[in-house]
């Protein structure tokens, strides 16, 4: 039962969204759905409004990645999950490495391992709260990396492995908030209801010249592939701005502003060091509670969009976020796996500073009063 306590309004968030998937969509966006992006809705997608509308999205992720020469922003409905099915059919020759270093990261190797026609993958396996660095090996040829661990908090450095593998990166969560040099990837792949500040259903697949070469070599030497799995007609579609089915036009349209929006307000770079603030403010605030510790204890490994905050034993997560949740302010439980008394907090690019505050003003309050 949660205490039955009210938070003083001047503390509150302006915005009670904490979640680190889904996660805040800005208010503003929603309102331009509402305004220009109706006249999108219902209309079909084979058609040049719709089709202006993926351009739109494409452009300007390419924009605010510094999309290097030769590669493509392949869209595909089924998200971040789908994809790892994608890979496994169309861009896994014959064997994969995979850094696993909490929920998210092991799925796709699950996957891999569930496929009879690849050989084992390779696990590099780290505990929960740690960070695994790449090693290069010689009898895989795909690397499968994950930007930003959401169910630990923890993000990982991108770099090429000192092998001819193709570079994965599962950046759902990551993408537009961390760092990245694309030249590292070969694929970087997110959904779009993290840092992109917008709904479920979508993965974008921005892939090198040789993830696109691997996908037609994998599908012209015959093997099968599911019709709603095949990366070849992902990346015809996409450059038609067009995907294999009916997508969500909302979670189109909402990406679009996000993306625009942020390239707006100074592009990755000043999402990255609005980010570096709010996570020093968050793990700031930790190391100073006597209550509370960052659950990274690497501070180089400390996600700058998921913070992990373990409690005390006598500060029970499940109290305090049910006081926040009775307070409107939402979604700041752990990742249900880990089963620690933790908080775990949203700070995408969507989420100001200022909330993050706010956010930590309350959970002081709740502790004060508990
Ligand atoms: C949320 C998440 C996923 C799953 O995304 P879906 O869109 O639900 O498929 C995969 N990987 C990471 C790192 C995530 O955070």
């Amino acid at each position: 039962m949660a205490p039955d306590l009210t938070i003083p309004s001047e503390l509150l968030p302006a915005d009670g969204r904490f979640g680190s998937g889904p996660s805040k969509v800005r208010a503003e966006a929603v309102g331009r759905l509402a305004t220009v992006g109706v006249d999108l809705l219902g209309t079909s997608h084979r058609k040049p409004a719709v089709q202006g509308l993926v351009q739109r999205l494409q452009d300007g992720l390419a924009d605010l990645f510094s999309l290097p020469d030769g590669y493509e922003i392949v869209l595909a409905n089924g998200g971040a999950t789908a994809f790892w099915e994608m890979a496994v059919f169309g861009l896994v020759d014959a064997a994969s490495q995979h850094y696993v270093f909490g929920e998210f990261s092991s799925k796709f190797a699950a996957s891999a391992a569930a496929a009879p026609w690849l050989a084992d993958p390779v696990e590099v396996v780290v505990e929960p709260g740690q960070r695994p660095t790449v090693v290069a090996n010689p009898d895989v040829d795909v690397q499968a990396l994950t930007h930003n661990e959401t169910s630990t908090g923890v993000m990982m450095e991108l770099a090429r492995p000192e092998d001819d593998a193709l570079v994965l990166v599962d950046a759902t969560s990551g993408a537009g908030g961390l760092p990245v040099d694309l030249a590292q990837t070969d694929v970087y792949y997110f959904s779009l209801q993290k840092g992109f500040a917008s709904e479920g259903g979508l993965v974008v697949a921005v892939c090198s010249p040789a993830a696109i070469e691997r996908i037609q070599r994998i599908s012209a030497a015959g093997r099968y592939i599911p019709a709603f799995l095949d990366l070849v007609t992902a990346v015809e579609n996409s450059r038609k701005h067009q995907t294999y089915n009916t997508p969500a036009i909302s979670t189109v349209f909402l990406a679009a502003e996000q993306v625009d929006w942020m390239n707006g307000e100074g592009g990755l770079a000043a999402a990255v060091r609005a980010g570096e603030r709010k996570a020093a403010h968050l793990y700031g605030w930790a190391d100073e509670r006597s209550w509370a510790s960052p659950f990274v204890r690497d501070p180089a490994a400390r996600s700058l969009v998921v913070g992990t905050v373990d409690l005390d034993d006598g500060v029970p997560a499940d109290e305090v976020n049910a006081v926040l949740r009775s307070n409107g302010v939402l979604d700041t439980d752990a990742y249900r796996k880990l089963g620690r008394n933790q908080l775990r907090v949203g700070m995408f690019p969507a989420i100001p500073l200022e909330d993050v505050q706010a956010y930590t003003a309350c959970v002081d309050w709740i502790v004060d009063h508990l």
